[in-house]
C-alpha cells in the first residue's frame, strides 16, 4: 500500500495558528492570524502541525481577556487546568514516539505565563522561568529530549533559525 505521509511533527501553541486566542492588545505585528514564517516553515517541509490547546482562554471560556501577569494564573485551579492539559499533550506526543515518528520540537510564546519557555510576564518585570503549562509538560516528556523552542514575537529571527537548524539536521539525517 502507497503511504505518502510525513513522520514529523512539530507541537505548537494554539495561537501561533490563531492568533485571536491572545489576550487582548497583544497581536501587534505584521502577522494578523497565524504568526505565518513559522508556519510556512513548516509546510514548506511537510512538518505535520499539532496546536496544543491554549490553557488561558479554556479557562475563561471566552478568547476576550485582558493580558494578566503570573500572580493572576498562578492558582490551584489555573494548575490544575494546565496540569490536565498537559497530560493529554504528554499522552499525544507518547502515542506519536511509540508508532515510530518524531517529534522534531514543541513551540512556545515568550512572556506568557502559561507558554514561555525562558522569559515569563510577572507583575514586576519578567522572569527567567517557563510558563505554568510548558513547565509541566517539560515535566511529563522530558525523558524524550523534545527541544523546546520560545518564540518572542517582536524579535523571531533567532527561535525561527532554532527551528529551521533542526529542520535541516533531521533533513539530512535522511
Ligand atoms: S495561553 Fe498559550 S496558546 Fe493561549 S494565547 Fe497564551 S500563549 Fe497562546
Amino acid at each position: 500500500m502507497i503511504d505518502n505521509r510525513s513522520k514529523y511533527f512539530v507541537f505548537v501553541p494554539f495561537c501561533l495558528l490563531a492568533q485571536a486566542y491572545q489576550a487582548e492588545g497583544l497581536v501587534k505585528y505584521e502577522w494578523v492570524s497565524s504568526i505565518k514564517p513559522f508556519v510556512k516553515l513548516l509546510i514548506d517541509n511537510d512538518i505535520n502541525i499539532i496546536q496544543m490547546p491554549c490553557t488561558e482562554s479554556t479557562y475563561n471560556n471566552s478568547l476576550i481577556r485582558k493580558p494578566m501577569g503570573l500572580k493572576k494564573y498562578d492558582t490551584l485551579k489555573f494548575n490544575t487546568h494546565c496540569e490536565n492539559i498537559a497530560n493529554l499533550v504528554a499522552e499525544e506526543i507518547k502515542e506519536i514516539i511509540n508508532s515510530n515518528y518524531k517529534v522534531i520540537a514543541i513551540l512556545g510564546i515568550e512572556n506568557s505565563p502559561s507558554c514561555c519557555v525562558n522569559y515569563i510576564y510577572t507583575n514586576h518585570g519578567n522572569e527567567k522561568r517557563k510558563g505554568l503549562f510548558i513547565q509541566k509538560l517539560y515535566d511529563k516528556i522530558n525523558c524524550y529530549n523534545i527541544p523546546f523552542i520560545g518564540i518572542n514575537r517582536k524579535h523571531i529571527n533567532k527561535s525561527l533559525k532554532e527551528l529551521e537548524e533542526l529542520i535541516e539536521a533531521i533533513k539530512t539525517k535522511e
